[in-house]
């Protein structure tokens, strides 16, 4: 028999590792602790309709993703179409796409327009050769941009994700960032949303004889040299050969027994979570895909207008469109209740959008997520975690490993793929010294 695997988390990396071993015929169990798979991924209902509780897109350079939908039928189902980009500051509205939008940008001043049109040219290429890992975020941008850009527009902008430790983050952070992006306003998103890949991964899964729990929290993990034991919520425990867990190292930390807490990683990386709000509306808005909100009155950051991608066909004829701020788990913004937040975002949303009014908006809901956004210390390359856990039979597949890589279900899936050829390897080798065979043949 070949050795069971058991994989924490239903999010896209507990998915695609789950998928992926099943194809390798091995006998996988999967455990998501809420009641649906998809982690921040995942959806809600509205109308008989699903749709994502967090914006999600596709990038044409998600080559990982795309592969994985390949081989469960649904990358042709990925619509791709450029989309623009706006910019509100002020409380002004800015399209923010062409050099002629940047030429009459007025928050900066004239020099800085054809200063930061020059710089974010050449931006990536300015980075080639420089240890960026070693390097603050706001050092190499204050550097390249000036003073005035960098308060004005970059630092309250690109603080939106790591709140006031952005200025320290790595430029490499950043740097990566904008190779995933290469200036390419095209973005994709796949036909039946993000619930279709979902939907399509566990049957996946199921067909290959691997199992998927859903409300199946895990309270315990004890991982030894040979064997893993993972204890549910209802005291149930299963015993596994391998384990996968992909859950953030904080709620690891909370499940793993002494013994095991004691081998994993020493490193103390702080989350941003998120607050986002979306709202079906009656009518579209400016059109901009993303608009990052700077100085306007309002407690979000960032509108995107997901309508403009996908169309409103999806749902129902109405525009979908979210607002978000990313932020401390324990910030009073995340700890207050979302009706209330709905409420007043609401209330901000029409006070940036003149043209919209209250009989515009058809419903509104909140979501909130703990831990989104690890904030990356200076040189986390070498402070990066190991996916193995020294002495035992634990690998971890988590949005922590994913570093210089934006965390995006891409990277989730490029890590997802590195994992299990590890674990191939071990499961191998433990069944070759075992005399056993391996692949089950009843699993391939
Ligand atoms: C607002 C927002 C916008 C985003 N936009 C994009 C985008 O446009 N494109 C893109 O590619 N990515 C985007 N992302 C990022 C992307 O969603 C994540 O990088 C990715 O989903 C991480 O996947 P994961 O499986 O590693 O983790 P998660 O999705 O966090 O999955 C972890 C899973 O583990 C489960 N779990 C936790 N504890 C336990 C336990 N004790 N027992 C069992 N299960 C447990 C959780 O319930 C969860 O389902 C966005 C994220 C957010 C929040």
């Amino acid at each position: 028999m070949a050795p069971r695997v058991v994989v924490i988390g239903g999010g896209i990396c507990g998915l695609a590792t789950a998928h992926r071993l099943v194809r390798e015929g091995l006998p996988v169990t999967l455990l998501e602790a809420s009641d649906q798979l998809g982690g921040l991924g995942t959806f809600f209902e509205s109308r008989g309709r699903s749709a994502e509780r967090f914006y999600h897109c596709v990038m044409p350079t998600d080559s990982a993703l795309l592969a994985l939908l390949d081989e469960v039928g649904l990358r042709e189902s990925v619509g791709w179409r450029p989309t623009r980009m706006g910019m509100i500051v002020d409380g002004a509205h800015h399209s923010f796409n062409s050099a002629l939008d940047l030429l009459r940008f007025r928050p900066l001043s004239l020099v800085n327009r054809v200063r930061f049109g020059v710089v974010s040219l050449l931006l990536r290429r300015l980075g080639k050769g420089k240890d960026l890992d070693l390097m603050r975020t706001e050092d190499w941008l204050r550097g390249l941009y000036g003073d005035a850009t960098w308060s004005t527009l970059l630092a309250p902008m690109f603080g939106a994700k790591f709140g006031s430790a952005f200025g320290d983050v790595p430029a490499l952070y950043l740097w990566q960032r904008l190779g995933r992006e290469r200036n390419d306003s095209v973005r994709g998103y796949p036909a039946g949303g993000y619930k279709s890949v979902i939907d399509a991964l566990r049957a996946s899964i199921e067909a290959g004889g691997g199992e998927v729990r859903t409300s199946a929290p895990v309270r315990r993990l004890e991982a030894g040299q040979d064997r893993a034991f993972v204890t549910l919520d209802d005291g149930e425990t299963i015993e596994a050969e391998h384990v996968v867990s992909t859950v953030p190292l904080p709620a690891l930390r909370g499940i793993a027994d002494e013994d095991l807490a004691r081998r994993l990683p020493d490193v103390q990386l702080p989350y941003q979570g998120v607050v986002n709000t979306l709202f079906f509306l009656r009518k579209p808005l400016s059109g901009h895909y993303w608009a990052p909100v700077l100085r306007s009155g309002t407690d979000f950051d960032g509108v995107i207008e997901m309508s403009a991608l996908t169309g409103t066909e999806l749902h129902g004829g109405r525009h979908l469109v979210y607002v978000m701020r990313y932020t401390d788990r324990e910030s009073p913004l995340y700890r207050e209740d979302e009706s209330s937040i709905a409420r007043r975002w609401t209330d901000q949303l029409l006070s940036l959008h003149k043209g919209l009014t209250q009989d515009d908006v058809d419903e509104v809901r909140t979501f909130k997520a703990p831990f989104v956004e690890p904030v990356y210390p200076l040189g986390y390359l070498s402070l990066r975690p190991a996916v193995e856990v020294p002495g035992t039979r634990l690998l971890l597949a988590t949005t922590a490993h994913v570093y210089p890589d934006v965390t995006s279900w891409n990277s989730s899936v490029e890590l997802a793929g590195s994992v299990t050829d590890l674990l191939l390897r071990d499961a191998r080798r433990s069944s070759t010294q075992e005399n056993t065979a391996w692949p089950a043949e009843s699993a391939r």
